[in-house]
Protein backbone atom coordinates (compact mmCIF):
# COMPACT_ATOMS: atom_id res chain seq x y z
CA UNK A 1 0.00 0.00 0.00
CA UNK A 2 0.94 3.68 -0.74
CA UNK A 3 0.06 6.41 2.01
CA UNK A 4 -0.68 10.11 0.89
CA UNK A 5 0.10 12.25 3.81
CA UNK A 6 -1.20 15.83 3.92
CA UNK A 7 2.11 17.74 4.90
CA UNK A 8 -0.18 20.56 5.90
CA UNK A 9 -1.79 18.35 8.71
CA UNK A 10 -0.22 15.49 9.12
CA UNK A 11 -3.24 13.25 8.19
CA UNK A 12 -3.66 10.45 5.87
CA UNK A 13 -5.10 12.10 2.25
CA UNK A 14 -5.35 8.90 0.41
CA UNK A 15 -4.17 5.04 0.25
CA UNK A 16 -3.08 3.15 -3.24
CA UNK A 17 -2.29 -0.18 -3.69
CA UNK A 18 0.59 -1.58 -5.32
CA UNK A 19 -0.09 -3.32 -8.58
CA UNK A 20 1.65 -6.87 -8.27
CA UNK A 21 4.08 -8.60 -10.54
CA UNK A 22 1.13 -10.09 -12.37
CA UNK A 23 0.05 -6.19 -13.04
CA UNK A 24 3.23 -5.22 -13.99
CA UNK A 25 3.09 -8.29 -16.86
CA UNK A 26 0.23 -7.29 -18.11
CA UNK A 27 0.67 -3.56 -18.11
CA UNK A 28 4.12 -3.97 -20.56
CA UNK A 29 1.88 -6.45 -22.70
CA UNK A 30 -0.36 -3.57 -22.96
CA UNK A 31 2.16 -1.65 -23.37
CA UNK A 32 4.02 -3.39 -26.34
CA UNK A 33 0.67 -3.56 -27.93
CA UNK A 34 -0.42 -0.53 -27.46
CA UNK A 35 3.33 0.61 -29.24
CA UNK A 36 2.63 -1.73 -32.50
CA UNK A 37 -0.72 0.29 -33.21
CA UNK A 38 0.90 3.60 -32.03
CA UNK A 39 3.44 3.98 -33.98
CA UNK A 40 2.00 4.30 -37.21
CA UNK A 41 -0.85 6.56 -35.68
CA UNK A 42 -1.53 9.70 -38.13
CA UNK A 43 0.06 12.76 -36.95
CA UNK A 44 -3.65 14.03 -36.99
CA UNK A 45 -4.78 11.58 -34.50
CA UNK A 46 -1.60 12.33 -31.99
CA UNK A 47 -2.22 16.08 -32.21
CA UNK A 48 -6.08 15.73 -31.69
CA UNK A 49 -5.51 13.37 -28.65
CA UNK A 50 -3.13 15.68 -27.23
CA UNK A 51 -6.00 18.55 -27.37
CA UNK A 52 -8.09 16.40 -25.91
CA UNK A 53 -5.68 15.63 -22.84
CA UNK A 54 -5.09 19.17 -22.44
CA UNK A 55 -9.24 19.84 -22.42
CA UNK A 56 -9.59 17.25 -20.05
CA UNK A 57 -6.87 19.04 -17.77
CA UNK A 58 -8.54 22.12 -18.15
CA UNK A 59 -12.11 20.85 -16.95
CA UNK A 60 -10.87 19.32 -13.92
CA UNK A 61 -8.14 22.22 -13.38
CA UNK A 62 -9.18 22.64 -9.19
CA UNK A 63 -10.01 18.73 -8.55
CA UNK A 64 -5.99 18.31 -10.04
CA UNK A 65 -4.41 21.29 -8.16
CA UNK A 66 -6.16 20.25 -4.74
CA UNK A 67 -4.80 16.49 -4.97
CA UNK A 68 -1.32 18.40 -5.53
CA UNK A 69 -1.74 20.48 -2.56
CA UNK A 70 -2.75 17.81 -0.32
CA UNK A 71 0.04 15.58 -1.02
CA UNK A 72 2.66 17.19 -1.16
CA UNK A 73 1.92 20.89 -0.32
CA UNK A 74 2.68 22.85 -2.68
CA UNK A 75 0.49 25.95 -2.37
CA UNK A 76 -3.36 25.86 -4.16
CA UNK A 77 -2.00 28.74 -6.22
CA UNK A 78 1.40 27.33 -7.25
CA UNK A 79 -1.12 23.79 -8.19
CA UNK A 80 -2.95 25.68 -10.73
CA UNK A 81 -0.12 27.41 -12.11
CA UNK A 82 1.06 24.04 -12.91
CA UNK A 83 -1.62 22.64 -13.71
CA UNK A 84 -1.39 25.16 -16.39
CA UNK A 85 1.55 25.16 -17.49
CA UNK A 86 0.87 21.46 -18.36
CA UNK A 87 -2.58 21.92 -20.65
CA UNK A 88 0.44 24.77 -22.29
CA UNK A 89 2.61 21.64 -22.62
CA UNK A 90 -0.03 19.40 -24.16
CA UNK A 91 -1.09 22.10 -26.49
CA UNK A 92 2.39 22.99 -27.24
CA UNK A 93 3.49 19.64 -29.02
CA UNK A 94 0.15 19.49 -30.41
CA UNK A 95 0.81 22.49 -32.07
CA UNK A 96 4.65 21.87 -33.11
CA UNK A 97 5.24 18.28 -32.62
CA UNK A 98 4.44 17.65 -36.63
CA UNK A 99 7.05 20.11 -37.16
CA UNK A 100 9.65 18.78 -34.79
CA UNK A 101 8.84 15.41 -36.88
CA UNK A 102 9.84 16.66 -40.34
CA UNK A 103 12.36 14.80 -42.01
CA UNK A 104 15.71 16.31 -43.21
CA UNK A 105 17.10 15.61 -47.17
CA UNK A 106 20.82 15.81 -47.07
CA UNK A 107 22.70 15.42 -50.06
CA UNK A 108 25.27 12.02 -50.33
CA UNK A 109 29.08 11.91 -51.91
CA UNK A 110 28.33 10.78 -55.36
CA UNK A 111 25.05 12.39 -56.24
CA UNK A 112 22.51 10.53 -53.94
CA UNK A 113 20.39 12.13 -51.34
CA UNK A 114 19.98 10.85 -47.98
CA UNK A 115 16.57 11.48 -45.77
CA UNK A 116 16.82 11.50 -41.78
CA UNK A 117 13.81 10.34 -40.52
CA UNK A 118 12.32 10.63 -36.81
CA UNK A 119 11.03 7.13 -35.96
CA UNK A 120 9.33 6.09 -32.37
CA UNK A 121 11.30 3.51 -30.55
CA UNK A 122 8.82 2.03 -28.24
CA UNK A 123 7.51 2.09 -24.72
CA UNK A 124 9.44 4.42 -22.42
CA UNK A 125 9.62 4.33 -18.67
CA UNK A 126 9.90 7.68 -16.29
CA UNK A 127 10.07 7.43 -13.06
CA UNK A 128 9.62 10.77 -11.82
CA UNK A 129 9.55 13.10 -8.17
CA UNK A 130 7.02 14.68 -6.49
CA UNK A 131 7.82 18.38 -6.18
CA UNK A 132 6.12 19.13 -9.68
CA UNK A 133 3.74 16.13 -9.56
CA UNK A 134 2.18 17.03 -12.93
CA UNK A 135 4.55 18.95 -14.69
CA UNK A 136 7.80 16.23 -14.46
CA UNK A 137 5.15 14.00 -16.18
CA UNK A 138 3.64 15.70 -18.93
CA UNK A 139 7.07 16.92 -19.64
CA UNK A 140 8.02 13.32 -20.91
CA UNK A 141 4.36 12.52 -21.82
CA UNK A 142 3.20 15.23 -24.74
CA UNK A 143 6.40 14.26 -26.42
CA UNK A 144 6.25 10.54 -25.53
CA UNK A 145 2.87 10.69 -27.25
CA UNK A 146 3.86 13.04 -30.13
CA UNK A 147 6.15 11.15 -31.11
CA UNK A 148 4.32 7.38 -31.47
CA UNK A 149 6.14 6.09 -28.42
CA UNK A 150 3.89 4.91 -25.25
CA UNK A 151 4.96 5.93 -22.22
CA UNK A 152 4.72 3.44 -18.01
CA UNK A 153 5.25 5.78 -15.13
CA UNK A 154 6.79 4.89 -11.57
CA UNK A 155 5.56 8.44 -9.70
CA UNK A 156 6.88 9.36 -6.68
CA UNK A 157 5.52 7.16 -3.59
CA UNK A 158 3.76 10.11 -1.87
CA UNK A 159 1.85 11.53 -4.47
CA UNK A 160 0.32 8.19 -5.81
CA UNK A 161 -3.20 10.48 -6.03
CA UNK A 162 -1.89 12.52 -8.43
CA UNK A 163 -0.46 9.98 -10.59
CA UNK A 164 -3.83 8.14 -10.37
CA UNK A 165 -5.50 11.43 -12.24
CA UNK A 166 -3.02 11.40 -14.33
CA UNK A 167 -3.97 7.87 -15.71
CA UNK A 168 -8.03 9.22 -15.52
CA UNK A 169 -6.77 12.54 -17.51
CA UNK A 170 -6.18 10.11 -20.17
CA UNK A 171 -9.06 8.06 -20.04
CA UNK A 172 -11.04 11.02 -20.10
CA UNK A 173 -9.75 11.99 -23.22
CA UNK A 174 -10.53 8.58 -24.84
CA UNK A 175 -6.65 8.24 -24.93
CA UNK A 176 -6.39 4.37 -26.17
CA UNK A 177 -5.56 1.39 -24.13
CA UNK A 178 -2.00 0.88 -22.95
CA UNK A 179 -0.88 4.27 -24.65
CA UNK A 180 -0.02 5.49 -20.82
CA UNK A 181 0.15 3.32 -17.81
CA UNK A 182 0.75 4.67 -14.14
CA UNK A 183 1.80 1.87 -12.13
CA UNK A 184 2.00 2.15 -8.65
CA UNK A 185 5.40 0.34 -7.79
CA UNK A 186 7.90 1.02 -5.51
CA UNK A 187 11.71 1.82 -6.79
CA UNK A 188 12.67 -1.38 -6.24
CA UNK A 189 10.33 -2.99 -9.19
CA UNK A 190 12.37 -0.46 -11.55
CA UNK A 191 15.17 -2.55 -12.66
CA UNK A 192 13.46 -5.54 -13.67
CA UNK A 193 11.02 -3.17 -15.83
CA UNK A 194 14.19 -1.54 -17.84
CA UNK A 195 15.68 -4.97 -18.14
CA UNK A 196 12.44 -6.00 -19.91
CA UNK A 197 12.53 -6.30 -23.63
CA UNK A 198 9.66 -4.36 -24.08
CA UNK A 199 10.74 -1.32 -22.73
CA UNK A 200 13.47 0.53 -24.24
CA UNK A 201 14.81 3.74 -22.60
CA UNK A 202 14.04 4.89 -19.15
CA UNK A 203 13.85 8.80 -18.07
CA UNK A 204 14.00 9.63 -14.18
CA UNK A 205 14.08 12.90 -12.39
CA UNK A 206 14.63 13.25 -8.59
CA UNK A 207 18.11 12.42 -7.08
CA UNK A 208 21.25 11.33 -7.56
CA UNK A 209 21.30 8.65 -6.10
CA UNK A 210 18.44 7.30 -8.05
CA UNK A 211 19.97 8.46 -11.06
CA UNK A 212 22.56 6.18 -10.45
CA UNK A 213 20.74 2.92 -9.92
CA UNK A 214 18.85 3.91 -12.59
CA UNK A 215 21.53 4.36 -15.29
CA UNK A 216 23.23 1.11 -13.81
CA UNK A 217 19.83 -0.37 -15.06
CA UNK A 218 19.89 1.10 -18.07
CA UNK A 219 23.66 0.86 -19.05
CA UNK A 220 23.38 -3.44 -18.35
CA UNK A 221 20.61 -3.30 -20.85
CA UNK A 222 22.15 -1.08 -23.16
CA UNK A 223 19.45 1.57 -23.06
CA UNK A 224 18.90 4.97 -23.23
CA UNK A 225 18.64 6.52 -19.99
CA UNK A 226 17.52 10.94 -19.56
CA UNK A 227 18.71 12.09 -16.21
CA UNK A 228 17.00 15.14 -14.77
CA UNK A 229 19.35 15.64 -11.08
CA UNK A 230 19.72 17.54 -8.45
CA UNK A 231 21.22 21.35 -8.61
CA UNK A 232 22.72 24.12 -6.85
CA UNK A 233 21.85 26.98 -8.89
CA UNK A 234 23.51 29.97 -8.73
CA UNK A 235 22.17 33.36 -8.87
CA UNK A 236 24.83 36.53 -9.70
CA UNK A 237 24.33 39.68 -9.07
CA UNK A 238 26.55 42.48 -10.23
CA UNK A 239 26.58 46.26 -9.94
CA UNK A 240 24.36 47.19 -13.07
CA UNK A 241 21.56 44.77 -12.29
CA UNK A 242 18.22 46.21 -10.93
CA UNK A 243 19.30 45.43 -7.03
CA UNK A 244 15.27 45.81 -6.13
CA UNK A 245 14.39 43.14 -8.93
CA UNK A 246 17.39 41.20 -8.45
CA UNK A 247 16.43 41.00 -4.75
CA UNK A 248 12.81 40.08 -5.28
CA UNK A 249 13.08 37.61 -7.65
CA UNK A 250 16.02 35.22 -5.58
CA UNK A 251 13.04 35.48 -2.78
CA UNK A 252 10.64 34.27 -4.91
CA UNK A 253 13.13 31.31 -6.64
CA UNK A 254 14.54 30.64 -3.04
CA UNK A 255 10.75 29.73 -1.40
CA UNK A 256 8.40 28.75 -4.30
CA UNK A 257 7.50 24.83 -3.84
CA UNK A 258 9.31 25.74 -0.62
CA UNK A 259 12.36 25.47 -1.46
CA UNK A 260 12.13 22.37 -3.44
CA UNK A 261 12.54 23.19 -7.16
CA UNK A 262 15.95 22.01 -8.83
CA UNK A 263 16.10 24.83 -10.50
CA UNK A 264 15.42 27.21 -8.00
CA UNK A 265 18.22 29.69 -6.92
CA UNK A 266 19.71 28.24 -3.97
CA UNK A 267 23.69 30.23 -4.25
CA UNK A 268 23.46 34.33 -4.15
CA UNK A 269 26.57 35.40 -4.92
CA UNK A 270 27.12 38.87 -4.64
CA UNK A 271 29.03 41.19 -6.27
CA UNK A 272 31.19 42.87 -2.99
CA UNK A 273 30.10 46.90 -4.45
CA UNK A 274 25.74 46.09 -4.00
CA UNK A 275 26.33 43.11 -1.35
CA UNK A 276 24.94 45.23 1.59
CA UNK A 277 22.19 46.32 -0.90
CA UNK A 278 20.92 43.25 -2.39
CA UNK A 279 21.18 41.42 1.55
CA UNK A 280 19.18 44.27 2.97
CA UNK A 281 16.48 43.51 0.38
CA UNK A 282 17.25 40.02 -0.07
CA UNK A 283 16.72 39.19 3.77
CA UNK A 284 13.45 41.51 4.48
CA UNK A 285 11.75 39.50 2.01
CA UNK A 286 12.68 36.37 2.84
CA UNK A 287 11.38 37.78 6.27
CA UNK A 288 7.99 38.80 4.73
CA UNK A 289 6.80 35.45 3.16
CA UNK A 290 3.94 34.44 4.64
CA UNK A 291 3.99 31.05 5.67
CA UNK A 292 0.30 29.71 6.20
CA UNK A 293 -2.27 26.58 4.93
CA UNK A 294 -1.54 26.24 1.50
CA UNK A 295 -4.81 26.32 0.37
CA UNK A 296 -5.04 29.94 1.30
CA UNK A 297 -4.58 32.37 -1.93
CA UNK A 298 -2.26 34.76 0.52
CA UNK A 299 0.05 31.97 1.32
CA UNK A 300 3.62 32.37 0.13
CA UNK A 301 5.04 29.35 1.36
CA UNK A 302 3.18 26.37 2.88
CA UNK A 303 4.87 23.15 4.60
CA UNK A 304 7.51 20.66 2.82
CA UNK A 305 6.34 17.82 1.12
CA UNK A 306 7.27 15.56 4.24
CA UNK A 307 9.06 16.14 7.32
CA UNK A 308 11.60 13.86 6.48
CA UNK A 309 11.90 16.66 3.88
CA UNK A 310 12.07 19.27 6.58
CA UNK A 311 14.27 17.17 8.62
CA UNK A 312 16.79 16.98 6.05
CA UNK A 313 16.78 20.46 5.59
CA UNK A 314 17.36 21.18 9.16
CA UNK A 315 20.29 18.90 9.05
CA UNK A 316 22.09 20.36 6.38
CA UNK A 317 21.36 23.89 8.15
CA UNK A 318 23.18 22.31 11.58
CA UNK A 319 25.82 20.97 9.66
CA UNK A 320 26.93 24.28 7.85
CA UNK A 321 26.94 26.01 10.74
CA UNK A 322 28.86 23.36 12.47
CA UNK A 323 31.39 24.36 9.60
CA UNK A 324 31.28 27.98 10.49
CA UNK A 325 28.49 29.40 8.68
CA UNK A 326 26.09 32.42 10.03
CA UNK A 327 22.49 31.72 10.15
CA UNK A 328 21.21 35.21 10.19
CA UNK A 329 17.59 34.24 10.85
CA UNK A 330 14.83 31.44 10.33
CA UNK A 331 15.28 27.67 8.92
CA UNK A 332 13.53 26.76 11.96
CA UNK A 333 10.77 24.06 12.86
CA UNK A 334 7.12 25.43 13.46
CA UNK A 335 5.94 23.73 16.76
CA UNK A 336 2.61 22.11 14.72
CA UNK A 337 1.37 19.48 13.13
CA UNK A 338 3.28 18.68 9.49
CA UNK A 339 6.06 19.63 7.69
CA UNK A 340 6.24 23.01 8.27
CA UNK A 341 9.60 25.55 9.02
CA UNK A 342 10.94 28.97 8.11
CA UNK A 343 13.03 30.36 5.26
CA UNK A 344 16.22 31.01 6.55
CA UNK A 345 19.55 32.76 5.13
CA UNK A 346 22.85 31.65 5.44
CA UNK A 347 25.88 33.89 5.40
CA UNK A 348 29.92 33.18 5.89
CA UNK A 349 29.50 29.34 4.15
CA UNK A 350 33.01 28.45 3.49
CA UNK A 351 33.12 27.47 -0.18
CA UNK A 352 35.16 24.38 0.16
CA UNK A 353 32.85 23.17 3.13
CA UNK A 354 30.57 19.48 2.69
CA UNK A 355 26.91 22.03 2.83
CA UNK A 356 28.45 24.29 0.26
CA UNK A 357 28.50 21.45 -2.09
CA UNK A 358 24.95 20.10 -1.73
CA UNK A 359 22.31 20.94 -2.62
CA UNK A 360 19.31 22.58 -0.39
CA UNK A 361 16.04 21.29 -1.20
CA UNK A 362 14.30 23.87 0.79
CA UNK A 363 13.87 27.36 1.66
CA UNK A 364 17.12 27.96 2.92
CA UNK A 365 19.75 30.55 0.85
CA UNK A 366 23.45 30.82 0.91
CA UNK A 367 24.63 34.49 0.46
CA UNK A 368 28.28 34.65 -0.84
CA UNK A 369 30.24 38.34 -1.55
CA UNK A 370 32.52 38.41 -4.64
CA UNK A 371 35.02 40.72 -5.65
CA UNK A 372 34.93 40.53 -9.19
CA UNK A 373 33.39 38.92 -12.17
CA UNK A 374 35.75 36.09 -12.39
CA UNK A 375 35.25 35.07 -8.87
CA UNK A 376 31.55 35.24 -9.38
CA UNK A 377 31.85 32.45 -12.20
CA UNK A 378 34.72 30.34 -10.16
CA UNK A 379 32.42 30.13 -7.57
CA UNK A 380 29.34 29.43 -9.49
CA UNK A 381 30.94 26.61 -10.83
CA UNK A 382 32.44 25.10 -7.86
CA UNK A 383 29.85 22.52 -6.97
CA UNK A 384 29.15 19.18 -8.82
CA UNK A 385 25.87 20.01 -10.07
CA UNK A 386 25.09 22.13 -13.66
CA UNK A 387 21.50 22.52 -13.89
CA UNK A 388 19.94 26.32 -14.00
CA UNK A 389 22.06 29.32 -13.25
CA UNK A 390 20.72 33.10 -13.20
CA UNK A 391 22.98 36.05 -13.44
CA UNK A 392 21.88 39.96 -12.66
CA UNK A 393 23.41 42.69 -15.00
CA UNK A 394 22.76 45.09 -17.63
CA UNK A 395 26.10 44.97 -19.28
CA UNK A 396 26.85 42.68 -22.64
CA UNK A 397 30.46 41.82 -21.87
CA UNK A 398 28.86 40.25 -18.63
CA UNK A 399 26.30 38.61 -20.43
CA UNK A 400 28.28 37.24 -22.40
CA UNK A 401 30.92 35.62 -20.03
CA UNK A 402 27.55 34.10 -17.77
CA UNK A 403 26.13 32.84 -20.87
CA UNK A 404 29.98 31.20 -22.12
CA UNK A 405 31.49 30.39 -18.50
CA UNK A 406 28.84 29.49 -16.19
CA UNK A 407 28.75 25.24 -16.03
CA UNK A 408 24.93 24.91 -16.79
CA UNK A 409 22.15 23.59 -18.85
CA UNK A 410 20.47 26.85 -18.87
CA UNK A 411 21.47 30.45 -17.95
CA UNK A 412 18.53 33.20 -17.19
CA UNK A 413 19.55 36.18 -17.78
CA UNK A 414 17.69 39.32 -15.48
CA UNK A 415 14.75 36.72 -14.77
CA UNK A 416 13.25 34.08 -12.91
CA UNK A 417 14.70 30.82 -14.41
CA UNK A 418 11.82 28.21 -14.77
CA UNK A 419 11.14 25.69 -17.50
CA UNK A 420 8.93 26.31 -20.77
CA UNK A 421 7.44 24.24 -23.42
CA UNK A 422 9.82 25.62 -25.75
CA UNK A 423 13.19 25.70 -25.03
CA UNK A 424 15.67 22.50 -23.89
CA UNK A 425 15.83 21.68 -20.23
CA UNK A 426 18.32 19.65 -18.45
CA UNK A 427 22.04 20.29 -17.48
CA UNK A 428 25.61 19.37 -16.98
CA UNK A 429 28.37 17.47 -14.28
CA UNK A 430 26.03 15.67 -11.71
CA UNK A 431 22.63 17.67 -12.54
CA UNK A 432 22.18 14.32 -15.30
CA UNK A 433 22.37 14.65 -19.30
CA UNK A 434 20.03 14.98 -21.94
CA UNK A 435 17.29 17.15 -22.62
CA UNK A 436 13.32 17.57 -21.86
CA UNK A 437 10.83 19.71 -23.36
CA UNK A 438 11.42 21.17 -27.18
CA UNK A 439 12.23 19.40 -30.04
CA UNK A 440 15.00 18.08 -28.50
CA UNK A 441 13.00 16.35 -25.80
CA UNK A 442 11.25 14.18 -28.01
CA UNK A 443 13.53 13.68 -30.43
CA UNK A 444 15.85 11.75 -26.82
CA UNK A 445 13.65 9.03 -27.50
CA UNK A 446 13.33 8.71 -30.96
CA UNK A 447 15.39 6.77 -33.66
CA UNK A 448 17.14 8.96 -36.48
CA UNK A 449 16.92 6.69 -39.40
CA UNK A 450 18.65 7.62 -41.83
CA UNK A 451 17.21 6.86 -45.50
CA UNK A 452 20.00 6.24 -48.23
CA UNK A 453 18.81 6.81 -51.93
CA UNK A 454 22.24 6.19 -54.46
P1 LIG B 1 14.25 10.37 -5.21
O1 LIG B 1 15.29 10.57 -6.22
O2 LIG B 1 14.49 9.33 -4.19
O3 LIG B 1 12.86 10.07 -5.93
C1 LIG B 1 12.58 10.39 -7.28
C2 LIG B 1 11.91 9.20 -7.94
O4 LIG B 1 12.86 8.13 -8.04
C3 LIG B 1 10.74 8.63 -7.16
O5 LIG B 1 9.79 8.13 -8.05
C4 LIG B 1 11.38 7.50 -6.38
O6 LIG B 1 10.46 6.53 -5.97
C5 LIG B 1 12.34 6.96 -7.41
N1 LIG B 1 13.46 6.21 -6.88
C6 LIG B 1 14.15 6.42 -5.74
N2 LIG B 1 15.16 5.54 -5.63
C7 LIG B 1 15.11 4.75 -6.72
C8 LIG B 1 15.87 3.64 -7.18
N3 LIG B 1 16.91 3.18 -6.49
N4 LIG B 1 15.54 3.05 -8.33
C9 LIG B 1 14.51 3.50 -9.05
N5 LIG B 1 13.74 4.54 -8.66
C10 LIG B 1 14.03 5.17 -7.52
O7 LIG B 1 13.95 11.74 -4.53
P2 LIG B 1 13.50 11.98 -3.02
O8 LIG B 1 12.05 12.11 -3.00
O9 LIG B 1 14.07 11.00 -2.09
O10 LIG B 1 14.21 13.35 -2.75
C11 LIG B 1 15.54 13.39 -2.27
C12 LIG B 1 16.37 14.37 -3.03
O11 LIG B 1 16.20 14.20 -4.45
C13 LIG B 1 15.99 15.81 -2.80
O12 LIG B 1 16.55 16.31 -1.64
C14 LIG B 1 16.53 16.45 -4.06
O13 LIG B 1 17.89 16.69 -3.90
C15 LIG B 1 16.37 15.42 -5.11
N6 LIG B 1 15.19 15.66 -5.93
C16 LIG B 1 15.38 16.34 -7.08
C17 LIG B 1 14.30 16.64 -7.85
C18 LIG B 1 14.45 17.37 -9.09
O14 LIG B 1 13.48 17.96 -9.56
N7 LIG B 1 15.60 17.34 -9.73
C19 LIG B 1 12.95 16.27 -7.47
C20 LIG B 1 12.86 15.52 -6.25
C21 LIG B 1 13.96 15.24 -5.52
P3 LIG B 1 9.96 6.49 -4.43
O15 LIG B 1 9.24 7.76 -4.17
O16 LIG B 1 9.07 5.30 -4.40
O17 LIG B 1 11.21 6.33 -3.60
Amino acid sequence: MFTSINPATGETVGTYHELDADGIEMALARAEAAFRAWRDSPLEKRTELLGRIADAWEANKRHLAETATKEMGKTLASAVAEVEKCIAGFRHYAKNGPGYLEPATVRTAGGGHAVARWLPMGPVLAVMPWNFPYWQVVRFLAPTIMAGNVGLLKHASNVQGCAALIQQMMSAAGAPDGLFQNLPIKSDKVSAIIADRRVVAVTLTGSEGAGAQVAQAAGRALKKVVLELGGSDPLIVMPSADIDLAAKTAVTARVQNAGQSCICAKRMIVHAEVYDAFLDRFEAGMKAVKIGDPMEGDTGMGPLSSAAQRDAVLEQVARARAEGATLRFGAEKLAREGAWMTPGVLTDMDPESDVAKEEIFGPVAAVYKVKDIDAAIALANDVPYGLGSSAWTNDDAEIERFARDIQSGMTAINSLLASTPEAPFGGVKLSGHGRELGPWGMHEFMNLKAVMFG
